[in-house]
């Protein structure tokens, strides 16, 4: 009795050593792969995984799997009520399947997709104040065994993990990016840069930003009208955000303004700063952009701001994007569609 109390016990602390990475870790793919691996583990399961309801079509989906044939049945998807998941996340009540094959509510879809033989199962719904969001299951316990009520509560625990992990990712989306464009919001963007501004200083590491503006993009309103623009916008945004992404995750876009775009560079002085804007700039001359079924040749111009090189000029953040909106419109005054680094003795037309 001792013994299993003890077991018990442990496997408890283990389920909940797992809050830490919850609490501290805002990549959510890393904290549900290691919520299913601790599953498996701690309920002796060969396989694990987490599904998540896809609220426009009604159907679960799989989004992390935790076993050999993960592969094979990725693409599945459920409808509601279809299979113990579907059931499960129809109704919100988790199960305890001791023989799967003489279940009704069983489906054999991703078995016979991927040659696992189901035996026994435990799922349980993901719920958050808004309803179901998902499911979890555990597949046949190792050793012949089948789970139980122990295993079952234990397994609630670790749904309600993932759920409150999910809903913390939706949640701190929503509040730092814009949801037009896919870009960090300004405020968020503004908190990055205060953090990695202290950090550059603290350590003489260099840091810089850039900031693009649409050339005559009234233009673009004008001939496609708002909504036009918008969805130019949307494209715009979307070069931005892979073209940053190929360059490592340290780099930030965020939507400064309307039509106004930046990119924190951490770590990077001017020449690679310059270099990024280029490489973004020139996608965006030759990258057709769909508005509707039209397409829009837009160019934009960057200005270029950096730490410590324009550090005499840099009292605050706000001098970043002052320093880089003076490069910006010494473009314009070029004649647009190119970029350029901040510098004191160049002067604006008047
Ligand atoms: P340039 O920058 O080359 O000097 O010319 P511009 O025509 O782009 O002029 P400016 O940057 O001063 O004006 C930006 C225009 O962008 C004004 C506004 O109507 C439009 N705009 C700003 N935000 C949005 C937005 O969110 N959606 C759309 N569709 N238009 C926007
Ligand atoms: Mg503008
Ligand atoms: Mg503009």
């Amino acid at each position: 009795m001792l013994e299993e109390v003890t077991r018990e016990r442990d496997r408890l602390y283990r389920i909940l050593a797992v809050n830490t990475v919850i609490s501290r870790s805002l990549r959510l793919e890393a904290v549900l792969a290691l919520l299913m691996e601790k599953a498996k583990e701690v309920l002796e399961a060969e396989a694990s995984s987490l599904m998540r309801l896809d609220e426009d079509t009604q159907e679960l989906y799989f989004h992390t799997i935790q076993g050999d044939k993960s592969d094979a049945i990725r693409h599945i998807r459920l409808k509601l009520g279809e299979g113990i998941a579907g059931w499960v996340a129809k109704e919100g009540k988790p199960v305890l399947v001791a023989d799967c094959s003489k279940d009704p509510r069983f489906s054999r879809k991703a078995d016979q997709a991927s040659t696992f033989v189901t035996r026994s199962m435990m799922c349980v719904p993901l719920v958050v104040s808004r309803g179901v969001i998902g499911t979890v299951q555990v597949l046949n316990k190792m050793n012949g065994e089948f789970f139980n009520e122990t295993d079952l509560r234990l397994f609630e625990v670790m749904a309600n993990q993932a759920a409150i992990a999910i809903e913390n990712a939706r949640l701190h989306e929503m509040a730092t990016i814009d949801g037009t464009t896919g870009l960090y919001k300004k405020d968020y963007f503004v908190s990055r840069m205060e953090e990695e501004y202290r950090r550059s200083r603290n350590q003489g590491r260099p840091m810089s930003v850039i900031m693009s503006d649409i050339d005559h993009f009234k233009n673009v309103n004008t001939n496609y009208g708002h909504l036009g623009g918008d969805a130019a916008l949307v494209e715009l945004a979307r070069v931005i955000r892979e073209t940053v992404q190929e360059e490592g995750p340290e780099m930030m876009p965020g939507r400064y303004g309307g039509e106004e775009f930046c990119v924190l560079i951490p770590g990077e002085g001017p020449d690679k700063a310059l270099e990024l804007a280029e490489k973004i700039r020139k996608r965006i001359e030759t990258e057709p952009i769909h508005i509707g079924d039209q397409i829009a040749k837009i160019t934009i111009s960057i200005g270029v701001s950096s730490w410590p090189v324009h550090q005499e000029f840099i009292q605050g953040l706000d001098d970043f994007f002052r320093l880089a909106d003076e490069a910006l419109y010494i473009c314009k005054d070029r004649g647009r569609n190119c970029s350029s680094l901040y510098d004191p003795a160049a002067t604006r037309k008047k």
